[in-house]
């Protein structure tokens, strides 16, 4: 039953069910203060240690102080025509709006099939190695709690897209944590490739007990691009260790000149360990869409298909036709310029570059990202002209971040929102900003900082 003392719940104009941050969670309360059904309705053990996630959090805090947005990562202009002209050709066909097969809607995974067997260099079966998911988190939630048992120890790389942390605990399995770390470099602006994995750190990790490393290239919140020397560092190690990847690529089509994205599925040896995550969210734009998918061999991919049958067991019809139009469009131009995979890149990085300069400009030393859309900036030399005793948080990054959202008008993310509790002083300094946004929304950043420093 909804107990309105330990969560309260209000709708947010957008229409979102959200928690109020300021209200604590059932576990924090003493037991001799928790009524029957508090003590008996806690969160089960293996769920024990929830919170709400930054992103719960961050969205309330915009939709309170509706500061300039560039906190969650989405695109505030329309996706391409092309993909919202497919959803209503879809939604006008009187025959997709019923349930579609399970493990992915026919034409769909068709169309995945015949992309990736491309770009992966092998024959992919479209029923039995690719499985459609509720977004890219499902894809990771099945893949993760088809395979961590009991003890096991998945090897998490950090900063990590924070979902990976509990999704791991939630099957029994250990996290063990490595931070890419920046290594030496006399240029005053850093790039995301001067971070790096300590190769002896990265091989002490593994052991007997490692069965999964989860991987993320390009990287969010960083944005590095795994070079494939790195790829086959850890590629050597989960094939010395019998370790699975699971490789989360969702930012495969967001990667700026000279950087190449590597597929890990493609390194000799790795296909048969592999499982490879993507979502049409980024792909095409269209993150509300909440479609995913992830592919590998027919073995490990049945382990996920037990997942996704037991607990979701379907997509959305309308939005998998739409997307697998989207997709045999991309198929006929694959590599061409007018390909969206081609163009989103370009588009994009005009908007890193302004992005650095005028976070460089405001005081802030940016770290330009290879990959994705998101750059994260250390913002410490600003510490002076910030108060970050007014708010209450334990890390300055989510004190920085809130002040400037209350204060300032605009928002970011706190990055150690991205590493396990050991390592957070690691991202304290740092802030993620987004810059899949319109022109005129990153001008209004940049004046919105030059004001503030000028003010
Ligand atoms: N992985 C990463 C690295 C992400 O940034 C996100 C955020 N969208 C996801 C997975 C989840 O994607 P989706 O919205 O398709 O569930
Ligand atoms: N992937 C997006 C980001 O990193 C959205 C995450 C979310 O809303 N959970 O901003």
């Amino acid at each position: 039953m909804f107990n309105k003392d330990t969560l309260e719940y209000h709708y947010s104009d957008r229409n979102r069910l959200a928690p109020l941050p300021h209200l604590q969670r059932q576990i924090s309360k003493t037991a001799s203060s928790m009524s029957d059904i508090d003590q008996k309705f806690r969160l089960p053990k293996r769920y024990e240690g929830s919170e709400p996630s930054v992103w719960v959090e961050y969205i309330q805090l915009a939709l309170d102080h509706k500061p300039l947005n560039l906190g969650q990562g989405f695109p505030d202009y329309p996706p391409p025509k092309y993909i919202t002209n497919a959803l209503i050709e879809v939604a006008s066909n009187r025959n997709l709006h019923q349930y579609t097969r399970g493990f992915g809607h026919p034409r769909l995974v068709q169309a995945l099939a015949k992309l990736y067997s491309k770009l992966i260099g092998r024959e992919i079966n479209p029923h039995t190695e690719i499985l459609t998911t509720l977004g890219a988190y499902e894809a990771l939630f099945s893949s993760i709690t088809g395979h961590v048992d009991e003890g096991d120890e998945v090897i998490i790389i950090e900063p990590y897209f924070d979902c990976y942390e509990p999704m791991v605990k939630y099957a029994g399995g250990i996290p063990r944590y490595i931070a890419l770390k920046p290594k030496k470099t006399d240029s005053p602006v850093l790039s995301s490739a001067d971070f790096v994995l300590d190769k002896d750190e990265l091989q002490g990790l593994f052991n007997s007990k490692t069965k999964v490393l989860i991987l993320n290239t390009p990287n969010n919140p960083l944005g590095k691009v795994f070079t494939r020397d790195e790829l086959t560092l850890i590629a050597d190690l989960c094939k010395k260790y019998n370790v699975l990847c699971i490789s989360d690529e969702v930012y495969e089509w967001m990667v700026y000149k000279p950087y190449e994205h590597v597929r890990i599925a493609t390194l000799p040896g790795m296909w048969e360990r592999t499982i490879t995550i993507g979502s049409a969210g980024k792909t095409f734009s269209v993150t509300g869409w909440k479609l995913g998918w992830a592919y590998g061999p027919a073995n490990l991919m049945f382990n996920l298909q037990m997942i996704h049958q037991n607990s979701v067991y379907t997509g959305c019809t309308p939005i998998q036709e739409a997307t697998a139009i989207a997709f045999e469009t991309e198929l006929a131009r694959l590599g061409s310029d007018e390909s969206y995979f081609v163009s989103i890149s370009k588009e994009l990085e005009p908007k890193r570059e302004f992005m650095a300069k005028f976070l460089q400009e405001a005081g802030m030393k940016p770290i330009v990202p290879e990959g994705g859309y998101f750059m994260m900036a250390d913002w410490s030399p600003l510490e002076s002209q910030v108060d970050l005793n007014s708010e209450k948080d334990k890390y300055k990054d989510y004190r920085f971040t809130k002040w400037m959202t209350k204060n300032i008008g605009l928002q970011g993310i706190p990055p150690t929102a991205f590493y396990n509790e050991s390592h957070k002083p690691l991202g304290e300094n740092f802030v993620r900003y987004c810059f899949i946004k319109q022109d005129k929304n990153l001008q209004a950043a940049a004046d919105i900082l030059r004001k503030w420093k000028s003010g």
